[in-house]
């Protein structure tokens, strides 16, 4: 309902209508409050109100309304009634202007009153004819800032402006304005910017820059040096904790990650709010050693260990490089890592491949480290830009960068320089909202890249940061979710036999629905069934499937289906219904025989053959009395047929179960009769 207009940042504030039908103040101002909950974030983030445009108030948390101000609409078009109605509204509320909007016949009137706004509503909505009354709200374009000088920063939102003599193409940027919709930045979120230092008194960044929460004591390069409250870094040149910036080079990546966004002047950084802090090792030549550098990397790591989340550094910025491998700076960047900080670093400006020819710190192998190449504002590889389908990890803006500079000034400047802060200001964006360790941090900003073509093969991830993406894949609420599962996988059964299967749903992302099962692909003459029929959140369901007689022989795959509302997830298994394998039975009559001591008797021994059975079957017996013995004849039967068995008694005296077992191959069947031996 609301209008946000993302590509013009000229105009902040714009008045927005908002069609809620009610004629009850009361319930105005309570249905509003519920409605415009989602808004109220994003109003935060602005100025209360804009002088120059009159008045504004807050009637309900987050709903900001034009002080005194109603739209009004009443029944009935006739413009004599309109007129009779604005009079008499005009006199009740004491109205000092009024004006119509929208097509005439609508009849919607803006009026001004100098009441506050709610006695205003109230006083309208009884006005005979009156057929809805509404406030006049305020909608601000929450996520394009109103910085004069934003239209020029095309890697952050490029619409194909020209900047320095270049036509951009839109969208060869990183996607700040969309990212914006999830957080404009956060000062929990420290970024150490290794640099030429930090104009820390520009007005477009004094509010963005860190500032000790209270004196403390650092050990570097040898020396205890004490920093008081409210400084905001260090200075590896001189040991001090000033990071003043003489250069200009630091104050402008500064400006890159957090230029204070939507102050009305100059620049916006990828954070509109940051906390960045400055540490200098570059001199006002732009030069500096590698020894000043890791005593940056140690001011940082114990400023971080003595206040905790008052100094919560997790990125550090290093638009530099030079040099020879150095394996104390590379234990430095790895001290880093422990302390849970990227590091962020700029490729280099030689346009040369910094797989053959190294380029540090860039080229550290270090797991924290995230190197960065250049791109236009056409998408295409900054022609100075170094690169390396093995050690450059991604592209960023760097070519005709606009930002601040020392003294209250903004410059254009290109390089990997340029480059390297929009991914750290990326990277601390993502971490004003998302939950990530160092690890899942640099692989969010890597997996998340927009894929360009000049950077195919030329980096490790082929593409340039988006920020919008890599803020959105780790803020994405959990999506509600259930996965089915089933065991065994296959079951095996005769023609108008049973099988079951163990059907289990497993829940995700806090889903808590009710699932309910069905079964396909079932052959003819079959069914399915499920107990229970539906399983709550999680756990199991016993699926029998019963056949009959005439279900054909085959293997059939069964899709089982677990449906809770809008989702389905499937899973498998396999039925196979076979012909009964052939086998025989075996029965003896009678039961039961009664013979004197050494005499002699039968019994009768029969093969049934089922399912086709053709094969050969011999015959044994236990159990018999000591001295007794059995004889079959025939000694075998063939698919079918009767076998006599006799046994003659010895002289022992009792009754007797004999176990009579028939055999052919691996089949055995087995029966009983009872043997009594008498005097
Ligand atoms: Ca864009
Ligand atoms: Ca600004």
């Amino acid at each position: 309902m609301s209008t946000k207009t993302k590509k013009s940042p000229d105009n902040t504030h714009k008045l927005n209508r908002r069609a809620i039908f009610l004629r009850a103040p009361l319930a105005l101002i309570i249905l509003l409050a519920i409605f415009l909950a989602p808004q109220r974030s994003a109003s935060t983030k602005e100025p209360p109100q804009d002088p120059a445009k009159g008045e504004t108030e807050m009637i309900a948390p987050g709903v900001e309304v034009m002080k005194g101000e109603a739209i009004v609409r009443f029944d009935d078009p006739d413009p004599d009634r309109v007129k009779a109605f604005m009079d008499n509204a005009i006199s009740l509320v004491n109205a000092s202007g009024h004006r119509r909007i929208g097509p005439d016949n609508l009849n919607m009137l803006h009026i001004r009153s100098n009441m506050n706004t709610r006695a205003l509503l109230n006083i309208l909505s009884r006005v005979a004819g009156a057929l809805y009354v509404e406030p006049v709200f305020v909608v601000h374009h929450t996520l394009t800032p109103d910085d004069t000088r934003f239209g020029e920063l095309w890697g952050l939102n490029n619409t194909g402006q020209t900047v320095g003599g270049q036509p951009g193409i839109a969208d060869a940027d990183i996607d700040a304005v969309e990212a914006w919709d999830i957080s404009t930045g956060s000062t929990s979120i420290v970024v150490g910017v290794i640099d030429t230092g930090v104009d820390f008194n520009h007005p477009d960044l004094a509010a963005n820059i860190w500032s000790a929460p209270s004196s403390f004591t650092v050990t570097v390069g040898g020396q205890t040096i004490t920093c008081p409250a409210g400084s905001h870094g260090f200075n590896a040149i001189n040991n001090t904790c000033n990071p003043l910036d003489d250069n200009n080079h630091g104050t402008h990546t500064s400006g890159t990650i957090g230029a204070r966004g939507n102050n009305g002047s100059g620049v916006a950084g990828v954070n509109w709010t940051t906390s960045i802090m400055g540490l200098k090792f570059l001199n006002s030549a732009g030069s500096g050693n590698t020894a000043d550098a890791i005593e940056c990397i140690q001011f940082a790591i114990q400023a971080k260990q003595i206040f905790g989340s008052g100094a919560n550094v997790r990125v550090l910025s290093n638009s530099w490089g030079g040099g020879g491998f150095s394996q104390a700076l590379l234990d430095a960047i790895n001290a880093a890592n422990s302390n849970d900080m990227l590091f962020v670093a700029a490729a280099g400006n030689n346009s040369s491949n910094n797989d053959t020819t190294p380029f540090f710190p860039a080229n550290y192998n270090a797991p924290n480290v995230v190197a960065v190449a250049a791109t236009n504002n056409n998408d295409q590889l900054a022609s100075f830009s170094n690169f390396g389908s093995n050690t450059v990890h991604l592209g960023g803006p760097g070519v005709s960068v606009l930002s601040t500079t020392i003294g209250n000034t903004y410059s254009f400047f290109s390089g990997t320089s340029m480059a390297t802060p929009h991914v750290s200001g990326a990277a601390a964006l993502v971490l004003s909202v998302c939950s990530l360790d160092t690890a899942g941090l640099k692989n969010n900003l890597l997996n998340n890249v927009d894929p360009i073509s000049s950077l195919s093969g030329l980096t490790i991830t082929g593409g340039r940061l988006n920020v919008n993406r890599a803020i959105r894949a780790c803020s994405a609420p959990p999506t509600p979710n259930f996965s089915l599962s089933s065991t065994p996988s296959s079951q095996t059964v005769t023609p108008g036999a049973s099988a079951s299967y163990t059907v289990t749903v497993t829940s995700s992302g806090g889903f808590t629905g009710t699932v309910d099962f069905s079964a396909s692909g079932l052959p003819a003459g079959a069914s399915a069934s499920f107990n229970p029929p539906s399983v709550n959140t999680s756990g199991s369901s016993t699926m029998t499937v019963t056949t009959s007689a005439s279900t054909p022989t085959g293997t059939y795959p069964l899709i089982i289906t677990g449906t809770s509302g809008s989702l389905q997830r499937t899973t498998s298994v396999t039925l196979v219904v076979a012909s009964p394998s052939a086998d025989f039975s075996l029965s003896a009559t009678p039961s039961s025989r009664s013979v004197m001591r050494n005499q002699s008797t039968t019994y009768a021994v029969t093969v049934t053959p089922l399912n086709g059975f053709t094969g050969a079957v011999t015959f044994s017996v236990t159990g018999l009395p000591r001295g007794a013995s059995a004889s079959f004849n025939p000694t075998s039967v063939t698919g079918s047929g009767t076998t006599t068995m006799t046994v003659t008694a010895g002289n022992f005296r009792g009754t007797f179960t004999l176990t009579i077992a028939g055999t052919s191959g691996s089949l055995q069947h087995n029966t009983a009769v009872t043997l009594t031996v008498t005097k």
